[in-house]
């Protein structure tokens, strides 16, 4: 069976709706990765109230969903409160932690909707919702491997990659690699060799290109990279495809555009075979499995 990606909100820091930023989005971080019956919601910036509204649209059968969150910086959780299957009561989500007690997440989720930030409590959503944790679910969400990495964020934050049989889509938001001050721009930057492995192979890696490297070397320490930077992590880790992700709230999508364009005579000069987009609003890729046939002999 197919997975399915689709993005809802693929700007970073703070919505940014206008004639500008129409056609990449102006919705905060949100990913909807979807494998037969199961539904992975990564992070709930505001592109998760549309996402919501279009579930509701889908069936009218109840709703399960399972909620991985890269951290709890606003752009990635303040949409929570405007989805509104959560307000349905037979519908079930689950917020989850690494490990057994890891409930971190789901306490910020609900403190965000305390009164004195929100006029709605986290207990008038109807839905089930608990806190659950990946590695007593062996590390698995229906037939999705998911693996965590920690990233480079101040206060901290996940990165995931979600696989199905062959199909392995990493989702590395909010992720600051430094450059290094003293190599040609033009040469391959230096990576840790963990994050490589994490990342190695990827059909689809959404990665933080928020910064030009004129901007990086102006906000170094801010948590986010240069898109040349993830570049150069997407073709040393091998990936396919490298969607550019947490656009800044600043940047129109004519300047996407450009951003793109250097992106790709940067993969060019290095020749690599790496396709570089930027991440844009409403837009679903799916990616077919392609499981062995039974009785078929393993490929050595
Ligand atoms: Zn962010
Ligand atoms: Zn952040």
């Amino acid at each position: 069976m197919d997975v399915f990606v689709k993005f809802w909100g693929t700007r970073g820091s703070i919505p940014t709706p206008g004639e500008h930023t129409h056609r990449y989005g102006g919705n905060t971080a949100c990913i909807e990765v979807r494998h037969e019956e199961t539904l992975i919601i990564c992070d709930a910036g505001s592109g998760i109230r549309e996402l919501g509204e279009d579930l509701l649209t889908r069936s009218n059968l109840p709703i399960t969903g399972h909620l991985l969150f890269s951290h709890c910086h606003w752009d990635h959780i303040q949409g929570f409160p405007f989805f509104s299957p959560a307000y349905r009561r037979e519908n079930r989500f689950f917020i989850h932690g690494r490990h057994p007690g890891d409930d971190r997440f789901y306490r910020l989720l609900s403190g965000q909707m305390e009164s004195d930030y929100f006029p709605i409590g986290f207990q008038a959503l109807r839905a089930e919702i608990s806190s659950s944790d990946l590695e007593t679910a062996g590390n698995r969400i229906g037939q999705v491997q998911v693996r965590w990495i920690p990233l480079n964020h101040p206060g901290g934050c996940l990165g995931y990659s979600l696989q199905v049989d062959e199909i392995k889509v990493v989702y590395l938001t909010d992720c600051e690699i430094p450059i290094p001050n003293e190599r040609p721009r033009s040469e391959l930057r230096p990576m840790p060799p963990d994050l490589v492995e994490f990342v190695r192979g990827a059909d689809l890696l959404i990665g933080d290109g928020q910064y030009t490297d004129e901007e990086y070397a102006e906000r170094s320490g801010w948590g986010h990279s240069s898109c040349f930077t993830v570049v150069d992590l997407a073709i040393q880790a091998k990936v396919k495809h490298l969607a550019l992700f947490h656009h800044d709230p600043v940047r129109s999508d004519f300047e996407l555009d450009e951003l793109v364009d250097a992106c790709r005579l940067r993969t060019e000069a290095h020749q690599s075979p790496l396709t570089v987009t930027a991440a844009r609003e409403g837009v679903e890729y799916r990616y077919a499995t392609q499981p062995i046939p039974p009785g078929a002999d393993p490929v050595p």
